[in-house]
């Protein structure tokens, strides 16, 4: 049995649901790019790799020096053009649909959620145009910054609909703030109609996922690895079609798995979960979606069908519309499941 070659696997038609725009990352590699001034002092961080998990994720970030971009570099024009660029990006690898996490507070706070979701707006509209790439967006929440933020936040989102918000994501300090304490923000999401995903069972066991099936109504979990500790919640998740966004360079590099051969994902697939691939803060973690299903097909030694598997789970699980699913479920080779 051989893997597929890499040219195969970056022509496949693809779907990504969990992709972070990682907004002051890429505002700093702009500004770079454009020899403007930044303040290069630099942060006083401790080694990363001498954390794990979610410690390890915050010094990673503090260490690319990204929260340090000046404000004046929060504006609309910027954000269309880092949001433009993600999406050519996309389109080299053969992305259909991508749905695009954005949660910077500095920009939501700087320009306000409706011109900060306008300017990804006009930038999706000539994506699509030029490339045929189609895409949503989902405001992501962090956790550390409490339900009163969350809920404000939601309620943005919920009125920013018509700029392409497909959904609400939870995401930040999982062991510290569980998923309920978010509840009344999220069933507000889940009334609007937006779709709810959570970061879980990443940092925390699979009590957390649990919860935030439970309590927030989440039909997809962010990772969602450590379910593998409860065979209970895997039968749960395969019955209901939970789908998981699977990030592998993600778990790997915070030292959540010891290798990708051992990675839980070889079980979640034998247990029959629904599985997806994706690249979750691809220019921190150095990857791309195409890079992330190769390392993926080499270590579990998988074949195309495999592969297109992953592609149909993330279609069916997209949050749009019946009508524009099955559309997406035919554009990555499959029938419609219903
Ligand atoms: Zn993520």
């Amino acid at each position: 049995m051989t893997v597929p070659a890499p040219e195969a696997i970056r022509a496949l038609p693809k779907v990504e649901l969990h992709l972070h725009l990682e907004t002051s990352l890429r505002l700093r590699r702009l500004a770079e790019r454009r020899d403007a001034e930044i303040d290069d002092v630099p942060a006083l961080i401790a080694d990363p790799s001498k954390f794990t998990g979610y410690d390890r994720l915050r010094r990673m970030r503090y260490a690319t020096r990204a929260g340090r971009v000046p404000d004046a570099l929060y504006t609309a024009e910027n954000i269309e053009e880092i949001t433009f660029e993600l999406l050519l990006e996309a389109a080299a690898h053969e992305l259909k649909y991508v749905e695009v996490r954005v949660g910077g507070r500095r920009g939501f706070q700087l320009l306000g959620t409706p011109r900060l979701l306008e300017a990804m707006a006009r930038a999706r509209e000539r994506a699509a145009a030029r490339f045929g790439i189609r895409s949503g967006v989902i405001v992501t929440i962090v956790r550390e910054r409490g339900p009163e933020e969350a809920e404000q936040r939601v309620r943005e989102a919920v009125r920013c609909r018509d700029c392409g918000v497909v959904g609400v994501d939870l995401a930040g300090d999982e062991e510290n703030y569980p998923p309920g304490i978010f509840s009344r923000p999220l069933s507000l999401a889940r009334e609007a109609g937006l779709g709810v995903t959570a970061h879980a069972g990443e940092f925390a066991g699979p009590s957390s996922i649990w919860t935030a099936i439970y309590q927030l109504g989440a039909t997809r979990i962010g990772h969602g690895i450590r379910a593998v500790e409860d065979p209970a919640l895997l039968d749960h998740l395969r019955e209901h079609r939970i789908t998981l966004e699977i990030c592998p360079t993600s778990n790997l590099r915070l030292g959540l798995v010891p290798s990708l051969a051992s990675h839980p994902l070889r079980r979640l697939i034998e247990h029959g979960v629904p599985v997806t691939i994706n690249s979750d803060d691809p220019m921190l973690l150095d990857t791309d979606i195409s890079r992330e299903i190769a390392l993926v097909a080499q270590a579990l030694a998988l074949q195309d069908g495999a592969l297109t598997r992953f592609m149909a789970a993330a279609a069916r699980a997209a949050f749009l519309p019946d009508a524009e699913r099955r559309d997406l479920e035919r554009t990555v080779g499959v029938a419609p499941a219903r």
